[in-house]
């Protein structure tokens, strides 16, 4: 299984760890720390958060967790809300991450989703945010095809590094226009909701856990299905996944999806019930 995913010249792992509710409660403080830690073990050593996610309790938790650990050790993607994506904002908000996070630059920076700030102002502010160290490099997330052609015509918009946007084996619009456009442009993917939310998102086909052929195949590796999943993902070239896991079992678990080597037939089998598309598909976000 392949390891590592380029992004403008940044080597990311191809399985990293999402943020999203990471901090929401004080009493899994020590859980999720020990998960992010335990992630960071296995190799998943790219933590996905926002400025949204808990009003900043996300990126609060997530430099707590990380004190004393070399900050080579690990990457970290934040994200900016579509309201400040430009200066001054812009760079309010990428000092408070910074500040929450307890780091002196992010390694990637993303527009959390497009809103009504012309691309230009955005990518001129995020072009500043790198030649003042503050960030390694930028993106984006929630951009269709349309949005990313429309990206491309802005200037230094091409500099965009990744596109971070829901992807998982109940969901796989993408496959049809998005992910041949992010790599014939060299844009590496993040798939969000990899696992589907445990099964709570419903995709086009249903309850994706309900699948008897995915507990089949599943099986037929020793694994459970949450590694199936994320195996799913990575067999694209060009993308990698950021489950969210707050325990650290549950990372053990995901970390297994490195090591699956599934068969083209038990792939093949896996189509049968969740075909992939055969025209354009609107930009699933949930
Ligand atoms: P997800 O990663 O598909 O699923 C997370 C859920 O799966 C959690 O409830 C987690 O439970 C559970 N889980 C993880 N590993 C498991 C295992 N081995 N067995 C059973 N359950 C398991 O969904 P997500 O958190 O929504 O998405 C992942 C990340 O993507 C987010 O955290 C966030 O960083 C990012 N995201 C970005 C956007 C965007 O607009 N850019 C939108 C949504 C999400 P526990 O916590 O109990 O382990």
């Amino acid at each position: 299984m392949r390891r590592t995913v380029s992004a403008g010249g940044l080597v990311l792992p191809a399985l990293g760890q999402g943020g999203w509710n990471v901090g929401d409660d004080p009493a899994r403080a020590a859980d999720e720390t020990a998960a992010l830690r335990r992630g960071l073990a296995l190799g998943m050593n790219l933590i996905d958060t926002a400025e949204m996610y808990g009003g900043g309790r996300s990126e609060t938790r997530i430099g707590a967790a990380l004190r004393g650990v070399p900050r080579a050790n690990y990457l970290l993607v934040s994200k900016v809300l579509p309201q400040n994506a430009a200066r001054p904002a812009l760079f309010e908000s990428c000092d408070d991450s910074l500040r929450r996070l307890q780091t002196d630059y992010l390694d990637l920076y993303l527009l959390h989703w497009r809103g009504d700030i012309p691309l230009e102002e955005t990518v001129d502010g995020l072009e500043a945010l790198v030649k003042a160290g503050k960030i390694r490099r930028w993106g984006v997330s929630n951009f269709d095809t349309p949005d990313m052609e429309e990206l491309w015509r802005v200037p230094g918009g091409a500099r965009c590094a990744a596109n971070q946007v829901l992807y998982h084996l109940g969901s796989r619009g993408i496959e049809y226009d998005l992910l041949p456009w992010l790599r014939a442009h060299g844009v590496a993917a993040m798939a969000y909701c990899p696992l589907a939310q445990a099964g709570r998102l419903r995709g086009v086909h249903g309850d994706l856990l309900a699948s008897q052929t995915l507990r089949d195949v599943a099986d037929r590796y020793g694994v459970g299905v949450m590694p199936l999943l994320l195996a799913f993902v990575l067999r694209q070239p060009h993308v990698m996944a950021i489950p969210k896991a707050s325990r650290p079992a549950h990372v053990e678990e995901n970390a297994k999806a490195l090591t699956l080597a599934v068969s083209d037939e038990d792939w093949a089998a896996l189509d049968q019930d969740f075909w992939p598309p055969t025209a354009k598909m609107h930009l699933d976000i949930e």
